[in-house]
């Protein structure tokens, strides 16, 4: 596609929108207040507002190859501490998703760009239990439950993080998910942790131990079966 028709598709999105709701650009003009951080994979089939159905203005965004926290990351901080500390977001949402790129990488035997140097977390947390994933013997299988596997332990880095530390200290309320994207079905599923506090990170136990237990992530779809049918029931 040409770079002017970019151009093009914009003012239709912003006319489309003006008609659908008039004010819509007026109240944006004003402030923003999202409920959520949302921090995800860089890859370009899982956008934050899409997935989550929500209009610009909604949710505060930070993306990376492969959705990796690290802890020195300081675009990932300054985000962080902006989200909790003035828009006071009230939910963190780590969100990757099956079939990652930057994870399958992580997997192989190529190691020659920067993005390596990235990815490392990841090759470290399965060079460490390589048998258990080597087990699996389905690439696509095995990579899917390091993806899984890899939001947990990012979770678990955002709760360790003084800005999460402190929020939780004084009593503010902010909710960590674990949350993982199907981009061959459109559905998120909740991977956990859920943490909302220092004694339920505390109380967590470590992913060198979650590496050996797998319980199957679940939709909302499947989710709304459960509360409906209970455990037995499969929709998915
Ligand atoms: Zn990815």
């Amino acid at each position: 596609m040409a770079l002017h028709k970019l151009f093009d598709r914009n003012v239709a999105w912003a006319q489309r929108k003006t008609c659908e709701d008039p004010t819509f650009f007026l109240r944006m003009a004003e402030q923003q207040s999202p409920k959520y951080l949302w921090i995800g994979c860089s890859d370009s089939r899982v956008t934050a507002n899409d997935v989550l159905g929500l209009d610009p203005g909604e949710v505060f965004v930070q993306r990376n190859i492969a959705n990796i926290v690290h802890t020195s990351d300081m675009n990932l901080l300054a985000v962080l501490e902006y989200a909790i500390e003035i828009l006071k977001v009230e939910h963190v949402i780590v969100c990757g998703h099956y079939g990652c790129g930057g994870v399958q990488r992580a997997l192989g035997r190529e190691r020659s760009a920067l993005v390596d140097h990235w990815l490392q977390p990841i090759v470290m947390l399965y060079r460490k239990h390589r048998a258990v994933f080597d087990a699996i013997e389905d690439m696509d299988a095995r990579a899917n439950r390091v993806c899984e596997l890899n939001i947990e332990m990012q979770i678990r880095r955002v709760a360790s993080i003084p800005i999460v530390e402190n929020a939780w200290a004084r009593g503010q309320s902010l909710h960590l998910h674990g949350w993982i994207y199907g981009i061959h079905d459109g559905l998120l599923r909740d991977v956990g942790p859920t943490l909302a506090s220092i004694e339920e990170r505390d109380a967590l136990i470590s992913i060198d131990q979650r590496v050996h237990r797998h319980d199957e992530p679940v939709s909302g779809v499947r989710g709304h079966a459960i509360d409906a049918f209970g455990e037995t029931t499969e929709t998915e």
